[in-house]
This record gives C-alpha cells, structure tokens and sequence, in this order.
C-alpha cells in the first residue's frame, strides 16, 4: 500500500478524476449487457438558460448519488443526459438582444439565432454538471433542438392525433399579450397585485333605476354579454329578466339570474365579459352568451371597442373611467388586493382570448392519472397528493400549440381550397411545414394541389414529456420497451403540475402505460433569509462561486445533508465548510492508516481485541442504516450517519485508543497489531464506499492510493456496495467497548480541563470498576487505556472507589489519576 500525501489540493483532485472518468468510460449504460438488471434514470433534460444556481446542484446531486449508488449495488445503470433546448425565454433573449420581433426576420433565421444561444449555454451548464462530477453517460447527450429529435416529438403527435387525443378548436385559452402566444395553465402565475375597483353605474332600460357593478376591468364594458346576480339574493330579484344598458357599449343586455355569483363581493351583481376571468368561460357555455372579442393578440382594444380601438388595456381603462365619470355613471373607486394571472415568462398579467389552437385531450385521463399516481412509488410518500390534486383542477384541455418560432413545427397543412387539415405520415417527419410540402399529389377531399403550412409550433412540454421513453430507445430500438417506465423519474416541487404531470398524461395517451415507477422529488433552495432564493432579494448565491472554491464534494455534502427529501432546504455555508472540514478529517485518518498500512497484508483471521470488536460491530450498524437510507432516497440521513461515525467513532476514538498499539508491535505484540491493522482497513474502506456516491473525488483519490491494487477494481465507483455483515454485530462488544471509550474519553477531557498536553504520562491510574465484570472487561483493554492515556502503572480494582472522578455515563466507576 502507498501512502497518501500529507498535503492534497481538492480543486485539482476532482479535475483529475472528471477526466479520469470520461477516459475510463466507467459510468457508460451497456445496452447489450443482459446479464445484470437495468435501472433507469428519467433524468430531466435542462433547459439551457446559462445560469448554473444552488437548486442545480441540489437536484443534479440527488440524481447523480441515486445512479453512483444503484451502480454500486450492482445495476446496469441508464443515466442520460439531453437539453430541452427550445422556448419562449431564448426566443425572448434573442429579441432583445438582436433588438427585433420574432416576426421580423424568416424563421429559419431566427431559430438560427436562438441556437446560438442555446449552444452556447449547453456549453457552460455542461462544463457545471461535470464540475459537480456528476456521471452522466454523455455518449448518450440530445438536444430537443435537433431535427433527429423533433422526429420523436412530432411522431408522437402524429400517434395522438390518429389515437384521437388530438384536436383542433376555437376554445378560450390563457394568452400573454407581451409573448403573442397561448400558454398552458400550468405557465400561468398567480400573484397579489393592487387593483382599482370601479362602482359603475348600469341603468336599466325602461325604467329611472340603475344596478351598480363593481369591476377591476372597465375597460371590458364593450365586450360585456350579461349582467348576473344570485338568484336568491332578494335585493336583486326583481331584476331577473329586465333589460339593461351597458355605458359606453351602449346597447342593452339581459340580467340572468347565476348561482356562482357571490352577494358578498363588490355589489354582487357582475358583469359577464368575454373574457375577464375562467367563472365568465363557465358563464358563457352555461348560458350560451355571445362572444365579443374587444382585445387583439399584443393586448390592444379593438374595433369592438368603439372609440377605443388601438388603446392598449391600461391605457383604455383609464379613458373609459374617465368617460364614465364625465357621464355620472361612475359612482366611486376603491383599492383592492387582488390576484392575477401572469405569464410565468415575462409577468405580464394574461388575457382569455379566444383563438384556433391545437389541444391535447388531457381532463378525460384524469382518473387514469389518479390511479396510476398511485401505483407510482413517490420519494417522500405524500408529494404524490400534488400531481393528483393538480390533475384534478385542470378546467381546460392541454393547450399544446404556441404562436412562437423556436420550438417543433406543428406537422399539419391545410387544403387551401376546401381547408381539409392535412397531418403529416409517421414516415416524413422530421419535417417542418412551412419548408416542405406534404407528400401527397393532392387533397384526399377535393382534389386541391395547394396547400397552407400550419404556422404555430408546438408547446416545449411536448417535447419534454416524452423523455423516458425516448431515453429508452423509442421509437428507433425494438427493444425499447426493456427499458421503460423508467425506475425514476426526479423532479422538483415546482415541476410535478408540468413535467411529472405531463410525462405521465402523454405516455398513458400514447403507450397506456406509465412513464416512471417511482418519482424523486426535490425541493426549492431557499436564500439565507429563509425565503426563495432570487437575485432581486440579495440572498442570492452563485453556483460556480461554491463550486469554485471549496470543491464538489463539498458542496454535494450540504445538498445531501441539507434537509429531508422533498423539503426546502436553505443554503447555508457554514454546512460546506462543514463539508469541506470533514474532508480533512477524512484524509488525514486515511493518510494515518496508509502510513501505518504499508506493511498490511491481509490476516485470514485477526485475532481481535474488544475496541476492533467494537468498531467493526458499529461499522456493520452503518453500513445497515446508509443503505436502508439510500434505497429510501433519504440522503441526508445517510450522510449524517456516515460522517458521524467517520468523525467521531472511528477517528476521534478508535484510532486515538490503538495507536500505541500499531506504533508499538515490540511492547503489544505483532498480532495486536495486525488485528488493529485488519480493523483500520477494513473500517476504512467501507467508509470509502458508503461515502462514494456523496463524495466520489475525494474517494476514489484515496481509493486509488490505498485500495486499488488490491481490491483490482478500476475505480471505487465500480467496487460492489458493502453488505451488511451480521457475523460482525456483537451487543457485547458494543456495550464493552462504550465503557472503555467512556473512560479514554474523560481522562483526555480532565487533562485538557487542567491545560495538560494529551501526551502528560499519569504515573499511575487507579481505575474502581466497581464489579468483577467491569473489572474483566477493562481489562481487556488495558492496554489500548494505558497507550490513549500514556499511563505507566494502571490498577483495576473490583469494587467501588470513594474519592475517584466519576466516568460521565456510568456513575459507580471512578478513577484516580496520578500525575
Ligand atoms: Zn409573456
Ligand atoms: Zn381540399
């Protein structure tokens, strides 16, 4: 055995092994390997935003322990590794920065701009996952970007459009007027913002009465279908029926009696518009009300709104406040917290418009969704409840089109004579509509030649939502199937309503099956304030600041131990430099034993004193519970586990308590060295192995000074995950070796209490054991006391002591000292 160096550079370590890795090919899946079973991994393709922050490196931390763990247990492991490259926030970034429209260049040229974004972020988030040593197999990278892998996505539409999941209608959809384009319930955000709520006179026809509406949204009235009051609320009654004039539309609607409706809000009678909010959706089918569009896609009025045509929404709503208090009609204002939708990209608050677009059939699979949730096994237990009751409240289908650019082209043309939607063959895609024609000579209904490309692209949730099985080889592998559902899919709490619920919605629509057996779930990093973290905050801390300073390992120290699965965890510092101090500790109990290891070799059967009994008995305790806490995702208990033991038991007690006897084979003999030897390496190893897939570099550098040529395994991350050995456990020892320890441990303590070196011989110790059986047991390990403590005479007596310093924990055994 070699030893190790006093002095190691961790930066420099993990380089050498991110490289060593890649070079050695260990973290490859084999897909013609049938012997062992396979795991795989779903794992989330990120989206490039350039931005590498402390919530990517406790969820990459999550994924990469689980592959590093289920290879070490002896899985064929399938840890891919895409880039869900296309959407609105680069199509965003690429406007500004090249300060033009998306409409203002061809869009082949503006998806030429986006990717060059996009490229150059797949760069550094690349260069950020291999800095944390993750072990993705990267033979198996993809871009959603690539024609190759639009060829899944929109064949994937193409089987759900001929499934029938797929259609095409005019439906009120969630707008964002800043974007230009559709987005899905799960896009939009809901915050509390002030609001004006305007008391707006309506006079009712025939008649000198008025009913008084309160609304946020005056500039609405043009496209006001109804008034609505509860038909039991018995101030309104009357009015049921009766005609009356909306100002500044200046037309007459009827007064319709609506249960929703609730007294106690403003007046309590409303104003239906098309569309103010959902409830004036519901109101309009149940009632069967007209539609009055009054604003345009970019948030305009238009010419249903009269004079205000060409406003923009707040700019209308002002003027018609205005108008209508110049005609009496606008009784007061009031402040009001309210909540509003906004687009998740840009904050601007959406408008309900009414457009063509594409749909996915999702509300009819929600029991299917329900079930199949259940079936899942969900890491921790109850974050299954937030898929289900997200599932549940879907008012609408799945809005899958996007009036955008960057993104997989919708694979449809239209007949332009009879309008006859044409959905592109399994066989032409990839293929973009509005470059290529359709392989057909003419319409299959009236015989047209030509054709109208569909503009709009799909929804990157389309494209994401097929990972597991594409992961899997589908549709190109025969086999695919071998591979999929995939044995995890890791998300995060702010991703189950999109990314786990759509996954799991498509693959039940598509292949009737689900995508994953079993969901990891990570939560949000919080600021050091205890809230989100958010640069606007200050409580923002870079990634590559941490990384670059203390290390990865380090660092997946505090993601692994932060908090329990599933929770928000806060950043703390102070838990990397914890990790970053333990690595030393680490280092220097295995620079100690390959010191003293240089001479090991391996004894078939060390005769073992009680404190190697001791150690190997509490090791096998560990090794029990990292494992238990790995197959159950809990991470941080593993961690702690293992770190405390490392710290406290192995360095701080055993090895302090046999060092005389490894320095010392002349006073203790050669075979009270070599059992302390067999316990330093076994102890050590295992060590090594339950803290790899936290700490893979500082491991496998230790690894492979110490262990490698004798264990023959290239690497610790190809070494078999230590059993649990029962033959080791001993209760006995266990409880023997506690009282010894006991007492090493308040010798040392009363001689640092009294400013005295560790190393000050005490002439003589008197231990009062207080019966035979502490007296037998002591003196067992007289030796290692007599070593720890640097005694030269020690006395055990068999009975209790009257004027001895009592050992902490066992109150009739005492000692006397003398120095
Ligand atoms: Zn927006
Ligand atoms: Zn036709």
């Amino acid at each position: 055995m070699k030893p190790l160096p006093k002095e190691f550079d961790v930066l420099a370590i993990e380089e050498k092994w991110q490289k060593e890795w890649e070079n050695m090919g260990i973290y490859r899946f084999d897909r013609n390997d049938k012997k062992r079973t396979v795991f795989t991994i779903d794992t989330p393709p990120p989206y490039p935003s350039g931005d590498f922050h402390m919530g990517n490196v406790l969820n990459w931390t999550y994924f990469d322990m689980v592959a590093r763990y289920k290879r070490m247990r002896g899985f064929n492991v399938l840890f891919p590794q895409g880039w869900d490259c296309h959407g609105l926030p680069t199509e965003v970034e690429t406007e500004e920065f090249y300060k033009i429209k998306k409409t203002d260049v061809p869009p082949d040229k503006f998806r030429k701009m986006c990717e060059g974004f996009v490229n150059k972020y797949i760069a550094i988030m690349k260069n950020a996952i291999i800095l944390m040593g993750c072990s993705p197999d990267w033979t198996t990278e993809y871009r959603t970007m690539d024609p190759d892998y639009w060829r899944r996505t929109q064949l994937s539409f193409i089987l759900l459009h001929k499934k029938d999941f797929i259609y095409q209608g005019t439906h009120p959809i969630n707008w964002c007027p800043r974007c230009e384009t559709a987005i899905a319930d799960a896009e939009v955000e809901h915050e509390t913002r002030e609001g004006t709520l305007h008391y707006i006179r309506f006079p009712l026809a025939s008649s000198r009465e008025h009913l008084t509406i309160a609304t946020t949204r005056p500039e609405l009235l043009p496209a006001c279908v109804t008034v609505a009051v509860n038909p039991d609320d018995e101030r309104y009654k009357k009015y049921i029926g009766k005609q009356i004039h909306v100002p500044v539309a200046e037309r007459n609607v009827k007064v319709i009696a609506e249960s929703m409706v609730d007294p106690k809000f403003g007046t309590g009678v409303v104003m239906v518009c098309t569309y103010g909010d959902k409830a004036d959706v519901q109101s309009v089918t149940k009632h069967h009300l007209p539609v009055i569009m009054a604003i345009t896609e970019t948030g305009k009025m238009n010419e249903n709104a009269g004079k205000y045509v060409g406003l923009t929404v707040s700019e209308a709503k002002k003027v018609v406040a205005k108008d209508l208090e110049k005609q009496g009609l606008l009784e007061k204002t009031e402040k009001l917290q309210q909540e509003v939708g906004v687009c998740w990209r840009c904050d601007t608050p959406i408008e309900i418009l009414e457009r063509k677009q594409w749909f996915m059939k999702t509300r009819l699979l929600t029991e299917q969704v329900e079930k199949t949730a259940r079936e899942v096994k969900w890491y921790p237990d109850y974050m299954k409840a937030r898929l289900i009751d997200w599932a549940k409240s879907l008012d609408w289908d799945w809005v899958i089109s996007r009036q955008r650019v960057f993104a997989t082209p919708i694979p449809i043309w239209y007949c332009t004579k009879c309008k006859e939607i044409i959905v592109a063959e399994p066989e032409w895609v990839p293929i973009d509509p509005k470059l290529e024609k359709p392989r057909i000579a003419k319409c299959p209904k009236c015989g047209g030649i030509e054709f109208i490309p569909e503009k709009d692209v799909l929804d990157t949730w389309m494209d994401s939502s097929i990972s597991s099985a594409v992961h899997a080889g589908w549709p190109d592998n025969k086999d695919w199937h071998r591979l999929f559902p995939a044995d995890m899919h890791p998300s995060g709490t702010d991703i189950i309503r999109t990314w786990a619920y759509y996954l799991m919605v498509r693959n039940l629509a598509l292949f009737d099956e689900k995508p994953y057996k079993s969901c990891l779930i990570n939560g949000m990093v919080l600021g050091n304030d205890g809230t989100k973290m958010s640069k606007s905050k200050g409580n923002f801390t870079a990634a590559p600041d941490i990384l670059n300073r203390y290390g990865a390992d380090a660092s997946r120290q505090w993601a692994a131990g932060g908090g329990a699965t599933g929770s928000d965890i806060p950043f703390r510092q102070p838990d990397v430099e914890y990790g970053w101090r333990f690595q030393r500790k680490l280092w220097n109990a295995a620079r100690f034993s390959s010191l003293l290891l240089e001479d090991y070799a391996s004894v078939e059967k060390p005769r073992l004193e009680l404190l190697d009994k001791w150690l190997l008995s509490r090791l096998e305790n560990i090794v029990k519970k990292a494992t238990e806490a790995f197959e159950n995702c809990q991470f941080n208990i593993a961690i702690e586990e293992v770190r405390n033991f490392t710290w406290h038991e192995f360095c701080d007690q055993y090895i302090e308590a046999a060092k005389d006897r490894l320095y010392k084979p002349d006073v203790y003999g050669r075979e009270s060295r070599e059992a302390a030897q067999y316990t330093l390496y076994t102890t050590l190893y295992k060590i090594l192995q339950l803290l790899a897939p936290v700490m893979p570099h500082i491991t496998e550098e230790i690894y492979q000074t110490m262990y490698k040529d004798a264990i023959k395994s290239p690497s610790i991350h190809s070494t078999v995950w230590p059993s649990f050995d029962k033959s080791r456990i001993s209760r006995e020892a266990e409880e023997y070796g506690d009282l010894v320890m006991a007492l090493i441990s308040q010798i040392r303590r009363e001689k640092s209490e009294k400013k005295m070196p560790l190393n000050t011989p005490i002439k003589l110790l008197t231990i009062f054991a207080e019966d035979q059986k502490n007296t037998l047991i002591l003196n067992q390990a007289a030796n290692d006391i007599a070593g720890t403590c640097k005694t030269e005479k020690i006395e055990i007596i068999a009975k209790k002591g009257k004027q001895g310093k009592p050992v902490e924990g066992y109150a009739d055994i005492n000692y006397i000292a003398e120095y």
